[in-house]
Formats: structure tokens, sequence, C-alpha cells
């Protein structure tokens, strides 16, 4: 490697120290971001949506801050449409794969997440949600 190239990569990347302050910055503008995109989302303005959820996107890539689960989730992968259940997405549970699935109807891409390990979780941990006679066992 060329010294001028050495030069140019501690420039850009110059984090270390800062590495916090990168990281809280980066996750405040991405939440920011992802707000603005779903406000868009919900005024119909399809372009701005995607442009705002690909500028989230980028920050996140750049400063390898992670867009939260339940953001990513509402993100169309296909298209970059920030996914509102009811307005552009359609949410349905399949019971025999025990899948949430989430359709973007802008491009009908489908998106599946499993819960059966939630539901697991429910048996064992949380009988209110399985069992409504195991309440009076808790009383
Ligand atoms: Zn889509």
């Amino acid at each position: 490697m060329s010294p001028v190239n050495k030069v140019k990569k501690k420039i850009r990347r110059g984090y270390g120290a800062k590495r916090s302050l990168v990281n809280t910055i980066a996750r405040e503008r991405i939440q920011v971001l992802l707000e603005h995109a779903r406000t868009r989302a919900r005024e119909d303005d399809k372009r701005l949506a995607r442009r705002y959820v690909e500028l989230a996107g980028k920050i996140s890539m750049r400063t390898k801050v992670r867009i939260p689960r339940e953001d990513k989730r509402f993100i169309c992968k296909n298209c970059m449409m920030p996914l509102i259940p009811g307005r552009n997405a359609r949410v349905r549970l399949t019971s025999r794969k025990m899948n949430v699935t989430i359709t973007c109807l802008s491009c009908q891409s489908i998106k599946r997440f499993p819960y059966s390990r939630e539901k697991k979780l429910h048996k064992t941990v949380n009988p209110y949600m399985t069992r409504p006679s195991a309440v009076k066992e808790f009383q």
C-alpha cells in the first residue's frame, strides 16, 4: 500500500476514540430518518419514504450501527419501503408453520418470522397467555 493510501484510510476511519459518540449520533439519525420515512409513507410519498430508508441504511452500514430489529422487520428488503400495517403492508399469522408473515403491498414481497420460540416461552414462563385456567393457580 502506498503512503498516500495509508493516510487516506486513517482519515476516512478516524473513529477510534470517538466510537461511542459516533454510535449515539448514528443511532439518533437512523431513528429520525426512519420516523420521517414512516410519515412520508403514510402520506403516500413513496419516493421520499424510500430515500429516507436508504439514507438510514447507509448510515447504518458506514458506522456499523444496527437498525433495531423492530424497525428492520417493518422495512421491505426488496423495495425499501417502510411498512405500515393496514396501509401498505399486510400482517398475518400462519398457524401451521408458526410464522408472522408481512406482505409488502407495493411490491408483493413477503417477509416471514417464526414465532415458535415465543410460543414455547409463553407456555413455560407465562401461563396467562396460553391457559386461562392457570390464572386461578396464580392467585
Ligand atoms: Zn416491497
